[in-house]
């Protein structure tokens, strides 16, 4: 005989009954959320002495917006282009770091192939897209506006990947120059694009992709999106999560040629 849960029960043992369920959904839902974001263990830390040393004067300087008890040292582990596993350092912005951490763990549950994760400053301007080297923070004017700090300069965006998702200026063409072969989005290893699996973990997070800037595509870059009053993104009120692609817009316009 099929009866109503609530003529079997007094009101409170079917409001315990009920509870019951929502917590076992709940339960279920944070099971298969881990299930499809395992996160593996990432270190996050100050900088060290020798690290404020070696940014000093070269990704850093005192004229930077954010000081660099601001940024911290995440400790990644990642996908190599060799199939194998390797540790890398990339400095962000202390608000975003656990985020961070786990979209990199994201991406090596995942497998998608970095070629290498190193600080800026054991680079520089340049010379880190030429070697392929995914970065976080370095203090720079924003190539659009150079009047205004980019958003690596807050520590709030990665250039990934950057030799296999180059940036397009408007004069000078791709960016890094030998890359322009690797300019067209297919589904080549470590490039960026909306079908690819490191632009659902990096949107799903709530960072924007830079290959949507009409006009000049920055293919390697993503921003975590914040919204409010302050210059600094790092500290505006509203922060940006769960982003949903939506086809046939703006990507098709921004499609590198
Ligand atoms: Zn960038």
């Amino acid at each position: 005989m099929m009866v109503a849960t609530a003529t079997l029960l007094p009101s409170g043992e079917a409001l315990k009954v009920q509870s019951f369920r929502l917590f076992f959904v709940v339960i279920a839902m944070a099971l298969a959320t881990n299930a499809q974001s395992p996160l593996v263990s990432a270190h996050i830390a100050p900088l060290t002495p020798q690290q404020r040393t070696a940014m000093t004067g070269k990704s850093w300087n005192p004229g930077c917006p954010v000081p660099l008890d601001d940024l911290v040292s995440i400790r990644v582990t990642y996908y190599g282009f060799d199939s194998k596993t390797h540790l890398g350092t990339i400095v962000l912005h202390k608000r975003f770091a656990t985020e961070a951490a786990q979209i990199f763990a994201e991406l090596y549950a995942a497998h998608f192939p970095i070629n290498k994760i190193d600080p800026w400053e054991n680079y520089g301007p340049r010379v880190y897209a030429e070697q392929d080297i995914t970065v976080g923070f370095y203090c720079e004017r924003a190539d659009d506006a150079p009047t205004e700090w980019s958003s690596h300069s807050y520590g709030v965006a990665i250039d990934l990947n950057p030799r296999e998702n180059p940036f397009r200026d408007v004069k000078k063409g791709w960016w890094p120059p030998t890359s322009a072969v690797f300019a067209p989005r297919d589904n080549g290893k470590g490039k960026i694009s909306p079908s690819s699996g490191a632009f659902r973990i990096f949107t799903r997070h709530g960072w924007g992709w830079g290959g949507f800037f009409a006009g000049e595509p920055d293919l390697m870059h993503f921003t975590k999106l914040t919204f409010g009053p302050p210059a600094n993104p790092a500290d505006r009120p509203y922060v940006i999560n769960g982003l949903t692609y939506i086809p046939g817009t703006a990507f098709e316009s921004a499609q590198p040629k």
